[in-house]
This record gives structure tokens, sequence and C-alpha cells, in this order.
């Protein structure tokens, strides 16, 4: 299959070995993933950020019966004064779960809570603070229309509609939708199993001593939060040193446990030849330098069964690199077949940044309003790839196509939130 992929890319006329589109390498991706097939069904809370593998119908209305909106009375519009003050009298109550059982007569109404079902032949809710109550009676001015203040059968889900289709990834709002139409079991597709490590001599492990010359490995840490986020189901393989027999060893294992290996580190020029041979003696990756800034160089292929993608080793390009390629792929394999893009939108940017055309840039800046309620982006300081505090610190990408130059401030930039996973 992979061969498949190196032979397409060989092929396509303008492929460029040295830089290879953002968007091109997306859709390169793409045509080599195939969701899991395996299905579960789970307890619905369980389900939360899982995908369907199946569409859900709605087996009943939901509302299954015309209710009150508001606290108030209901009535028949019928009733209502042509014109001037209208008064009913008040023949009982009607509370939610507690359904008034009498008919409601002409000149009657009936004293509603939000929530009640609307006694049969009433029409209307007026609201309790329009009304003056007296001896059983109330009196409220013109104003008052027909449908007011009701809430409809079926007006959230019909019987028989479709209320989600396979592949719908289930957040919180659907967690409660579900519920609503009282299904307690779904099927989803079984978790993607994702096995990551860290390469390289100079990484040190959390609670050990640093020696001279070494950085602590945070990348494990960034690829465990995102994947989290993103409800994988995730496998720390910790660091590999860089030694061929280790690294073998430990892609072997990786592949014959999880359907996604991520590795960072050892991809970039210099070491890459060397990640190359291992890696094609293993499986078909390619090796591409991607045309963008935070996150150059890139590998991606197959081991065994297992989609590989071998990360840039810089903490910021790791981020950049999982958000921009990783996590769609991960989505489309969780089986979601067309996953939402991430959001883009445009915003004013309050401040100067250099560019040159070439590549599409991922800037980290700092969305918020002004007291205009205008929203504006300012670019962080330090853009360094290995500075991941312009990533903890941002809350969006400032995206920077591949054509465009430098920006002044006060012209537009395209910005997309990091809240979602990062
Ligand atoms: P590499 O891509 O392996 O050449 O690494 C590029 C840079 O990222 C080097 O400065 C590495 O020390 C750093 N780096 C690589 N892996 C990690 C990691 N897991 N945590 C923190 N820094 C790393
Ligand atoms: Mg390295």
């Amino acid at each position: 299959m992979t061969q498949d992929l190196i032979r397409t890319i060989s092929c396509a006329d303008d492929y460029d070995p040295d830089s290879m589109p953002v968007d091109k390498a997306r859709r390169f991706i793409r045509d080599f993933l195939e969701p899991v097939q395996t299905r579960e069904s789970l307890a619905l809370r369980a389900a939360l950020g899982c995908v369907l593998a199946q569409d859900i119908l709605s087996p009943c209305n939901v509302p299954n019966h015309n209710n009150s909106a508001m606290d108030g009375y209901a009535l028949n519009a019928d009733d209502l004064a042509a014109s001037g003050a209208t008064t009913l009298r008040v023949i009982g109550t009607a509370l939610a779960g507690k359904e008034f059982p009498g008919e409601v007569g002409k000149g009657e109404c009936v004293r509603i809570m939000t929530g009640a079902v609307m006694p049969q032949s009433c029409d209307t809710v007026v609201i309790q603070e329009r009304v003056q109550l007296k001896d059983e009676r109330i009196t409220f001015d013109e104003g008052v229309k027909r449908g007011q203040n009701l809430r409809y059968a079926g007006e959230d889900l019909k019987l028989g509609q479709t209320v989600f289709s396979a592949g719908h990834l289930v957040r919180p709002a659907d967690l409660g939708l579900i519920a609503s139409l009282g299904i307690a079991e779904v099927k989803v597709y079984r978790k993607l199993r994702v096995a990551f490590f860290s390469t390289g001599d100079e990484l040190a492990s959390i609670g050990e001593p640093l020696a001279s010359g070494q950085v602590y490995d945070s990348n494990r840490y960034t690829l465990y939060g995102m994947l989290t986020r993103l409800g994988v189901e995730v496998i720390d393989m910790g660091v590999v040193r860089d030694d061929p027999a280790l690294l073998e060893q430990a892609l072997n294992d990786a592949a014959a446990c999880a359907d996604v290996i991520l590795t960072s580190g050892g991809v970039s020029v210099g070491e890459a030849d060397y990640m190359k041979q291992l890696l094609n003696k293993l499986g078909q990756v390619v090796f591409w330098k991607i045309a963008m800034k935070p996150g150059r160089p890139l590998a991606y292929g197959k081991i065994g069964n297992a989609h590989y993608f071998g990360l840039p080793g810089n903490p910021v390009s790791v981020m950049v690199t999982f958000y921009q390629f990783v996590r769609d792929a991960m989505l489309v394999l969780m089986g979601q077949p067309d996953p939402a893009p991430i959001q883009q939108f445009q915003v004013i940017c309050s401040g100067n940044i250099k560019k040159a055309p070439g590549r599409t840039e991922f800037q980290r800046g700092i969305l918020s309003t002004d007291k205009n309620g205008q929203l504006k982006v300012e670019p962080m300081g330090n853009q360094g790839s290995g500075v991941l505090r312009s990533m903890s610190e941002a809350n969006c990408f400032i995206v920077l196509p591949e054509a465009c130059g430098n920006i002044a401030a006060g012209e537009m930039v395209s910005v997309q939130l990091l809240s979602e996973f990062v």
C-alpha cells in the first residue's frame, strides 16, 4: 500500500522532493488511511470522544408533548379579548410531571409551570409576570399572541428522524441528546491504540538528574496530552537512544501493539538518512521536507499494519505537526469519514511579522478583544521552534500561507484556535 504512496508521489509531476506543500502532504496521507473496523457497544457515558458506528434514529418525539416554556397560565387564544384586558378564571394547576387532568372550558385557564404538559384545548401561555391574580381570576393586558411560550412536541427531535449518522464524533452535547432519546447503549468504533516514543541521546526523563548537555524529554508529555484529548488509548514507550538496534526493537514492538506509531526526533537532515534506512527495512516510509515553519521534516508511512508518523524533535514543531497532520489523520482512522477542518478565521494583526514567501508558517499568537470588542491577534515575541513557552502562552496559530510575505500591523491574518486539542 505504501508502495503505492511512494509511486504516487514520485509520479506526481509537480512534486518537489525538497519542498512538499502542507495541503498536498495532508491529501497524500488522507489517501492511505484505513479507519478501524472493529465495533463495540458502550454504555452511553463511555462513548464520549468515540466515533459512532451506527446511525441513531429518534425512537420518540422530543419533547413528547406540547409543554410550557415558562411559568404562567395556559389558555386558549380564542378567549383573548379583541381589545383591552382579558380576564380568565383559574380552574387548576399543571406541574412538570403532573398533568392537569380536566377540561379547560371557555373563559378558563390553568396555572402552569415550565415543562408541564399543555392541557387539552390550550394553545398559549401568558407568563405570570404579566398577570394580576385576584379571587382565582387573572387579568392581563392585550399583546398576548397565540402559541406564545409553548414548546411543541417533536420540536427538538422528531420520531424516526436521523439524529446522528455513523462516523459522528460524540461530544458532551451529543451525550445529552442521545440520553434525551432514552438510549442507554451505543455502537462505536473501538478506540485507536497509539504508541509513541522520543528519540535522542540527549534526552533525560523526568525524575532523573539532568547531566550536562541533556534536556528533559518534553515531547512525550505534549503528545500524551494531545492524544488523550483526542480520546485514543495511549501507549507511552519512553525514550529510545539513537541506536539502530534499540530503535528497531522499539518500532517493531510498537507495530505489534498499536494502530498508529508516533516518534519525535531523528527525522531531520543528518539524522534522516540513518532513520530512513531503518524505516525502509521495517516498512514503507516517505520522508518529506514540508514547506512549512516550524515542522519541516516529517515522515509518514506504514510499519506492518501500523500507520507511522515521524515528527520533528523540536518541541513546538511536534505540536504544530500533530495539529496540522496527525490530528486529522487520527480522526479519519477513528472512523470519521470527513473530519471538519480546523476552523480558521480572519482577524486584525496588531504587530509586524517578518516572513519569506515559499512556505506556510504557523506562528503562535494571542487572540484578544480590544476595548471596542474588536478581535485582534498579537504575534508572540519568540517564535523559535524550541521555545515551548510560546505554545503554552499562545491561544492560537497565525496561519500565514505559502505565498504571503511580510505582514504589517493592521493587516488581516488567518488564525486557528488552539483550545480544541493543544
Ligand atoms: P532532532 O529532530 O532529533 O534533530 O531534534 C531537534 C531538537 O529537538 C534538538 O534540539 C533536540 O534536543 C530537541 N528534542 C528532540 N526530542 C526532544 C524531546 N523529546 N523533548 C525535548 N526536546 C527534544
Ligand atoms: Mg535527535
